[in-house]
């Protein structure tokens, strides 16, 4: 998957944790390079978020999406369609 805003496409890191972030925008999983979340400072503010418990680290798996703080899972859009 490309970033998001740019389209760069994903790098595995060596090592250690990838600088890529995930979230989920409109239903749809997005991944933003180290380099668009630099220079956007406010993206976290454009991501979903949970409505029980308000955290944006969120997964989309089969038209669910499903908040990795608190397990809450809720239907969304797949705006492809
Ligand atoms: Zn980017
Ligand atoms: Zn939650």
């Amino acid at each position: 998957m490309p970033c998001a805003t740019c389209g760069r496409p994903q790098t595995d890191p060596v090592k250690g944790s990838s600088p890529w972030a995930r979230g989920v925008v409109g239903g749809r999983q997005i991944l933003l390079c180290a380099q668009c979340q630099e220079s956007d400072p406010d993206w976290v503010g454009r991501l979903d978020r949970c409505p029980q418990c308000g955290s944006t680290r969120l997964s989309v798996v089969m038209g669910s999406a499903v908040c990795r703080a608190c397990g809450f899972d809720w239907p969304v859009e797949d705006l492809e369609r």
